[in-house]
């Protein structure tokens, strides 16, 4: 028995979700098991690394004390409401209780036909299961709240995507999967009951705190938006786009999930969007806290009852609440991008500082990533050929670095302690879109040397690996993906 289920979402009302088995792929391959994840979870990972624990991550067989289900949820998807989506392509496979003593969903992903599944297949491309896996796991080495990867396996069927391509099975682990849109799945029926049994259950599994406050369900609420509002600024301060921020892409453990059409973005531009279906780039770089905002205004509408005895009231609280969001959003930022520069406790001119940086990065094409790395050796050792080498016009950032280096003098324990700071916050390592790109062509030739390697890379992106040095580097022009594909 490799998990010891306690299914508590299972024991919810029935509305919440439709009890569906997995339907059985023909000839599973494992590609990845993450044991560290496992031991972490407490599970047996001799029985997950066998002959049976592949039954079980590709759905062939169901593991002992599971009882697997999709959830329901709604969603606004880039604006316009769905009062029905579900999980049309995963399933939750239980609950397991961590080492830490916190309680997680292992879902399968891609594991057939659910009632949710609409027109869709139930199942998923191997593409966007290694992206899943390559990205999601990268986020968790970076210090990113974020769902993890299982495992990842090679279904031995076809799917029907833009021709026939490889399938893929994808284990995710998550705190847990409810999302704004599960809120709005109720809310959108008028069942405030089950709206309020909803909140209670997320209050007593991820914010057991707030049930000791007087309002127990708006301090729910303040902590999703807190929550929200420093995921998304760490994932401003990593260059990273989600692509598809829909309210059932939003889970309300703050945790990023769903990784579609994600990217990271290489040279800086504040308007960079990477998703195909996102033409009007609504979900671009630069929007993302917006967006978010907008959909932590859907999740308290749907609360509206149950935050006040009267509406005035209610709205009140909620306006006040959602009001925190940009003032939690703009610490953090502000926090993370001076101390990207070196600088601890920064004042509003360290903050035009970064941004008369950023104002440089727009306009020649800098790298983002490799800026900041390598404004860390001009600090520590005043090298600076590598730094200049990223922009197109080097007096500009000549004259920013005097600024910065004179700056950096004033700080309590000088260059010193500020090259310490960046080596801490800033990558040297991301998972760039091109050898995403690269390792999924090779996985679909079933060749999976480059995953494992990316992977490997990505386990310490803060470090510096001499021996991989060319995963540093952003693409040729030749390399450049131009968009990404949700791939369902
Ligand atoms: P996503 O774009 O992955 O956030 O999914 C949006 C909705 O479409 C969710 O309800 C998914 O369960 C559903 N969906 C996506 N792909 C498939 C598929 N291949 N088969 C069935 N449902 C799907
Ligand atoms: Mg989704």
């Amino acid at each position: 028995m490799p998990f010891t289920f306690d299914n508590s979402y299972a024991r919810l009302p029935d509305a919440f979700f439709a009890l569906t088995n997995p339907t059985p792929v023909n000839a599973p391959e494992l590609i990845a098991l993450n044991r560290h994840l496992a031991a972490d979870l407490g599970i047996q990972l001799t029985q997950l690394d066998s002959a049976e624990g592949l039954s079980i991550v590709a759905g062939n067989q169901l593991p002992e004390g599971s009882k697997p289900l999709a959830m329901a949820y709604a969603g606004h998807q880039f604006g316009g409401f769905s009062p029905q989506l579900g999980d049309g392509r995963a399933l939750l496979l239980g609950e397991v209780i961590g080492k830490n003593g916190s309680r997680y969903d292992i879902q399968l992903k891609g594991s057939g036909q659910t009632p949710f599944s609409r027109r869709g297949d139930g199942r998923s491309a191997l593409g966007p299961v290694l992206r899943e896996y390559i990205v999601s796991e990268a986020m968790a080495a970076l210090g990113v709240p974020t769902t993890r990867a299982l495992a990842a396996v090679w279904s031995g069927d076809q799917v029907l995507r833009e021709g026939y391509e490889p399938g893929g099975i994808f284990t995710r682990v998550a705190r847990s999967h409810i999302r704004v849109g599960t809120f709005q799945y109720f809310a959108a029926r008028q069942d405030q009951e089950s709206v309020r049994i909803l909140a209670d259950y997320v209050i007593d599994r991820l914010y057991p705190a707030a049930r000791k406050t007087d309002n127990p369900h708006l301090a729910l609420l303040e902590c999703v938006i807190q929550g929200q509002a420093e995921l998304v600024a760490q994932w401003m301060q990593l260059g990273f786009i989600h692509g598809v921020m829909n309210t059932d892409n939003m889970a309300v453990s703050a945790e990023t999930i769903d990784y579609g059409p994600c990217a990271f973005m290489d040279h800086y531009d504040p308007t960079k969007k990477f998703s195909y279906i996102d033409q009007q780039g609504r979900y671009a770089y630069h929007n993302q806290p917006a967006m978010a905002h907008w959909n932590l205004t859907r999740l308290a509408e749907t609360l509206l009852p149950l935050l006040a005895d009267c509406d005035d009231n209610a709205f009140a609280n909620a306006k006040t609440a959602l009001d925190r969001f940009s003032e939690i959003y703009q610490r953090e930022l502000v926090n993370g991008f001076t101390s990207k520069i070196g600088i601890e406790n920064a004042d509003e001119n360290d903050w035009k500082l970064v941004q008369s940086l950023l104002t440089i990065m727009t306009s020649d094409g800098a790298d983002f990533t490799l800026t900041f790395r390598h404004l860390r050796n001009a600090a520590e050792n005043c090298e600076q050929s590598q730094l200049l080498a990223l922009f197109k016009t080097p007096e500009a950032i000549s004259g920013w670095l005097k600024a910065w280096l004179t700056r950096l003098k004033k700080e309590k324990d000088g260059p010193e302690k500020a090259t310490h700071l960046m080596r801490k916050i800033n990558p040297v390592f991301i998972p760039r879109n091109h050898r995403i790109e690269e390792l999924i062509q090779a996985a679909l030739k079933h060749n999976f040397e480059p995953f494992h390697q990316l992977h490997q890379v990505l386990q310490h992106p803060f470090a510096e690996q001499t021996e991989f040095v060319d995963y540093e580097a952003p693409p040729t022009p030749g390399q450049e993906v131009q968009a990404t594909f949700c791939g369902t």
